[in-house]
């Protein structure tokens, strides 16, 4: 057993100092500093730093030069490490509208890297499909030449590797896909649609849990017309936020809290592999996209993915609304883990996974544990092109 004392450790709805964490794999006790065992394994000083659940990131296609659509154990490996120096522990590598030879492809790695999780990195918990089941008239930087009608055949068969599929449930005739992955246990997600606020509540009622990049990849809302956006403003869902202040302008943040509250609302980097490597051009589920300043855009402007990171959509939320850091935290940590229903992550409680992450008073990521291991140590950053 090891022990990590000197913090200011966030549990459930609050924190507390004066107390020591004890774990292994696991959190095992919570205990007053002066009841550690003498016979610990080792002792971690967090130095006054906030102790906060990892964070999951349920949408992320890509970081430092790595995609999932590489359809490889290194690329997959490569982003489970990278995304540790943002506070990551555990994540859903994102997949593209491509052909379905890729996808397969893809799908297969991340079922490998779910089954022998990598060394050091953030765990891989299955993986988020993002397309083909789309509709052609909000693709965003999806490619419509390889947009299918939504297949319940093809969820049964990759069932062991997903874990959340968006959808236009406007091209999912009978319901027929929805039904699939209710039955299957995956999350669906609405999202690249052009669903009417009806369509979507019907949606919704059905079983559809959340919806995908709140406002990106929607009928804009109008106050006659509410779309699919208003509907998961108004359905009791959660709603994944790009909050880069680009994809979402920091005044949505503010309306989208004070609507949905502090439980229904997931952070998301939806992060390509041009993040973290700084400006230039990269490779998106076969698209170009250049990378200027925060904005990662198609050559026609349409914005593609994103650079940002998770830790970096913690601050700015917090920053732009309010919110104290140590509440926000639950949009990157509880509120994802209680979508994905993974009851032993996103808190730290006895018997929760020994993820946990150090951060400073400006909240910047000092030291990241995966399954009790420190997996990132912020003195010892080396940068992303040197992993
Ligand atoms: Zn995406």
């Amino acid at each position: 057993m090891k022990a990590l004392r000197g913090g200011k450790i966030l549990t459930g709805r609050t924190w507390c100092e004066g107390k020591a964490l004890l774990f292994d794999e696991r959190i095992r006790d919570i205990v007053p500093e002066s009841a550690v065992p003498s016979d610990v394994e080792s002792v971690t000083e967090a130095e006054g730093a906030w102790v906060a659940p990892g964070f999951l990131d349920i949408h992320v296609h890509g970081v430092c030069g790595a995609d999932t659509m590489d359809a490889s154990s290194a690329s997959l490996e490569r982003i489970a490490e990278a995304l540790t120096a943002h506070g990551v522990t555990a994540f859903c590598p994102t997949t593209m509208t491509m052909d379905e030879p890729h996808i397969d492809a893809a799908l297969q790695a991340v079922h490998t890297a779910m089954t022998t999780p990598p060394r050091r990195g953030a765990r891989v918990l299955g993986a988020h499909l993002e397309g083909p089941f789309l509709s052609r008239s909000r693709l965003g930087a999806q490619d419509g030449t390889f947009v299918r009608r939504p297949d319940p055949d093809f969820v049964r068969r990759w069932q062991r590797a997903l874990r959340l599929v968006t959808f236009a449930p406007e091209e999912d005739e009978e319901w027929r896909l929805l039904d699939a992955l209710r039955e299957a246990a995956i999350v669906p997600s609405l999202g690249h649609s052009s669903a009417t606020y009806e369509l979507a509540m019907e949606a919704f009622r059905r079983g559809a849990k959340s919806a995908t990049h709140l406002f990106n990849g929607m009928v804009p809302f109008h106050h006659r017309r509410p779309g699919l956006s208003g509907a998961a403003l108004d359905a009791d869902v959660t709603c994944e936020l790009i909050a880069d202040g680009v994809h979402t302008h920091p005044a949505v943040f503010r309306l989208v809290l004070a609507m949905k509250g502090k439980d229904r609302l997931v952070l998301v980097s939806d992060a390509m592999r041009g993040s973290c490597l700084g400006e230039g051009t990269w490779d998106l589920g076969g698209q170009t996209v250049t990378v200027r300043g925060e904005e990662a855009t198609l050559s026609d402007g349409t914005i593609a993915g994103s650079i940002l990171t998770l830790d970096r959509a913690l601050r700015n939320f917090a920053a732009e609304t309010g919110l104290p850091l140590w509440e926000a935290v639950r949009l990157v940590s509880g509120n994802p883990a209680r979508l994905l229903e993974e009851k032993d992550r996103g808190r730290i409680e006895p018997g929760c996974r020994a993820d946990f992450v150090l951060l400073d008073e400006s909240w910047r990521v000092r030291k990241t544990f995966v399954a009790g291991e420190e997996v990132f140590d912020d003195h010892a950053r080396r940068d992303c092109t040197g992993l």
